[in-house]
């Protein structure tokens, strides 16, 4: 259970004062979790701040620069009436000179009332000239003098999003904090005082109500707490899931190799090295009677399929079960086709299931399964249900890990006795990193590509040709090759993506015929997989997408990638985009759309496309730019599944963060002493409640 101490913390927003479900909703979108509560609202970090302690007289006063003015009024000037257009002046003075406050719409009684003549108000913001006179349009904050004495000296300026208002999410803010426990404390004290860390209410205090503009910076000691913070939780939690899997007993199995031969006989090319590799460690754990926690990682095309398809093999020797989960219907679909040839001659009974496979169908499957009559299921989010259940189920495999949770993770191991679990990840994580995301987990990685792979030509081009990009296309549909357009992600909203990709299908539909087939994320499952297959088979050869292609799919007979406003990627996904080109034994082309102008860092993200297909190195890059921020100038999000901690600015935490956890739970595994208490507050606090679950499991 949650100390009491934390709920406050994890009500929902709307128990604030001045927040309903319109603005819920609003804030939901920014804050990233419906529904939004007072935790995500104070971990909503600023990305600015105005200063506004300069307080110059009038005749000091520098266009465009915040200022605090003493301003005595001196006469009102309202719209004419019928012209409400016009704005409504006000015109007040100082020792030193004149000022005209300009308001646009605004209501007269409450100017009158705010401002009133002959008074002395304190007025802040920013002050231009015009027509040869000083002037501050809707000006921010006017106080009186009692108001002066509570004018925060720097106003916090937070990310937004359509529709919400920056003096909304300033009020709320302030609101949460009202609900902000002190909490016991959690890190060591000796640290804290080495690093200089605040507490960490008064960390989030300091963040949200900051005394100097450096306040808010990631390098701040009050953000650097947080994110240790946030690192230590997570270190905690993994390290936690960690040893409760070791602590459940596995179970030996993997035969002599006899279906594995089988397999490797009908391929028709021979594993990589690291392939080899990593099939021999996996056979080597599924052998052990200690459970297996292996993550897969390899870049796009790097052959993972195959060697979940061994291991499955070495278990269903052994007569147990083997269940491979893809995040999405088209993976799920992918991996069964690739899989099938060499199930059947292996001799290896396969099925799929997914949220389609329904009725007799899947009852079928169901009583199959259970029976023991199905070897291997492959599946999507399906495969949790709790109907299915195996006779004997020996090894979960599971692709794409990010989009999973260990939440997810844990429950498909519970569908077994010491189920093994595999990991498959095409997500190119720096090495620095790998310990942080996957520390519960032992690493195998498959470092080169499929022999016989050809260099992708990958070309920038300026958005304003796309004409020619069609035409070119064209060319190479003529010539039998097949095609990706890759339609941008448009910020406002999914509707709007879909929009866009939309007319790119319509238009390109009508210059090239119905060779042309699109796939989105809204569309049926059935719908999908009928253009994909279209798409595989080629006869459709031009397929129009949004990211839904991003991870996964292999149509080796692809070999052009067309991705419309590049600039709008990631680096990391603009690789995995890539990556679905250039499988084949065919040279492939890679053509990346921009609309100038660039942005530097959008400049570099496509220079280190265009010069490299290492996905180690790219994620290197990317992590370094990252720092540097994004075209829009807003920081990036950090590090995956962290809020706080920016990967740029805070991975010197992380070794610290990593130590410290493992110390922490060498002396007291049950977080049982006072220090423990409080570390279980920190990881509720981070929502590591699955982490807890598993420490009152034993
Ligand atoms: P990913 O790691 O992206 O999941 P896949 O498993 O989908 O990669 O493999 C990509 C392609 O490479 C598939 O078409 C597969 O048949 C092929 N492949 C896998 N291993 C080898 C190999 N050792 N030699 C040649 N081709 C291979
Ligand atoms: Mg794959």
């Amino acid at each position: 259970m949650r100390p009491a101490l934390l709920n406050p913390l994890f009500a929902a927003l709307t128990t604030l004062s001045g927040i309903g479900p319109k603005l819920a909703k609003l804030y939901a979108r920014l804050l990233g979790h419906e529904p939004p509560r007072i935790i995500d609202l104070l971990f909503h970090l600023p990305s600015g701040a105005v200063d506004r302690r300069s307080r110059p007289l009038l005749r000091d006063v520098q266009p465009g620069q915040v200022v605090t003015v003493a301003v005595t009024v001196d006469h009102h000037k309202a719209s004419p009436p019928h012209r409400s257009r016009a704005p409504y002046r006000i015109y007040g003075h100082d020792e030193s000179g004149d000022i005209s406050l300009t308001y646009f719409n605004a209501r007269a009684d409450h100017l009158e009332k705010i401002l009133p003549v002959g008074e002395t108000r304190y007025v802040s913001g920013t002050a231009e000239f015009y027509d040869g006179m000083l002037q501050m349009v809707h000006p921010e904050r006017v106080v009186d003098e009692a108001g002066l004495a509570s004018l925060p000296p720097i106003d916090p300026v937070y990310p937004l999003t359509e529709g919400l208002a920056l003096g909304n999410v300033r009020r709320a803010v302030e609101g949460a904090l009202a609900h902000l426990p002190d909490v016991p404390e959690w890190q060591d004290a000796p640290w804290l005082a080495q690093e200089k860390l605040p507490p960490f209410s008064a960390a989030l205090r300091i963040l949200h109500r900051p005394a100097d503009p450096t306040d808010i910076l990631p390098e701040s000691a009050p953000w650097r707490r947080l994110a240790f913070d946030e690192l230590l939780a997570g270190q905690l939690a993994l390290m936690l899931t960690r040893a409760h899997m070791r602590r459940q007993p596995g179970r030996g199995s993997a035969g002599e190799g006899r279906l594995r031969d089988k397999i490797l006989k009908a391929l028709p090319y021979s594993l990589t090295p690291s392939q080899q590799g990593a099939v021999d460690q996996i056979v080597n754990d599924l052998a052990q009677p200690q459970r297996m926690v292996r993550l897969l990682q390899g870049d796009v095309g790097s052959g993972k399929t195959v060697v979940a398809m061994l291991a499955a093999a070495t278990v269903i020797e052994a007569g147990r079960q083997a269940a491979i989960m893809a995040p999405t219907e088209i993976l799920a679909r992918q991996h069964f086709a690739t899989i099938m040839p060499l199930a059947a001659a292996a001799q290896i009974r396969a099925a799929i299931l997914t949220g389609r496979e329904r009725g007799a169908e899947r009852d079928e499957i169901l009583k199959r399964l259970a029976l023991g009559d199905l070897d291997l299921l492959v599946g999507t989010h399906a495969l949790f249900q709790d109907e299915v259940s195996f006779k004997d189920l020996a090894l979960a495999v599971v692709d794409e890990q990010h989009r999973f949770g260990v939440h997810q993770r844990l429950a498909l191991a519970q569908k077994g006795d010491a189920v093994d679990l595999l990991v498959l990840t095409a997500t190119p994580i720096p090495r620095t990193l790998v310990l942080t995301f996957y520390g519960d987990m032992d690493l195998s990685e498959l470092r080169e590509k499929p022999a016989g792979r050809l260099p992708i030509d990958t070309r920038t081009v300026d958005l304003t040709r796309i004409a020619e990009v069609e035409e070119a296309v064209g060319r190479a549909l003529q010539t039998g090759q097949r095609a990706y357009w890759v339609c941008p992600l448009v910020e406002e909203s999914e509707k709007s993506d879909l929009a866009a990709a939309e007319a790119r299908f319509a238009e390109l539909r009508a210059k090239f015929g119905d060779v042309v087939a699109m796939v989105h994320g809204r569309m049926k499952g059935a719908e999908k997989d009928a253009a994909m297959a279209r798409f595989a088979s080629g006869h459709a050869k031009l397929l129009v997408a949004t990211t839904v292609i991003e991870v996964g799919v292999d149509v080796p007979e692809a070999t052009v990638m067309v991705i419309e406003h590049a600039e709008r990627f990631g680096l990391a996904q603009l690789h995995q985009l890539r990556g679905r080109i250039g499988r084949g034994s065919e040279r492939s082309t890679c053509l990346l759309l921009y609309k100038a102008p660039l942005g530097e860092t959008a400049k570099a993200r496509l220079a280190i496309l265009r010069e490299t297909e290492d996905g180690f190195r790219i994620a290197e890059e990317d992590l370094r730019l990252r720092g540097e921020g994004d075209l829009l100038g807003t920081r990036q999000s950090g590090m995956p599944g962290f809020r706080l901690a920016l990967p740029e600015v805070h991975r010197g935490y992380l070794d610290a963060a990593r130590d410290d956890a493992a110390l922490i739970l060498q002396r007291d595994p049950a977080l049982q002493s006072a220090r423990g208490e409080a570390l279980r507050h920190l990881l509720y606090l981070f929502e590591k409640d699955e982490a807890i679950r598993l420490l009152q499991a034993g």
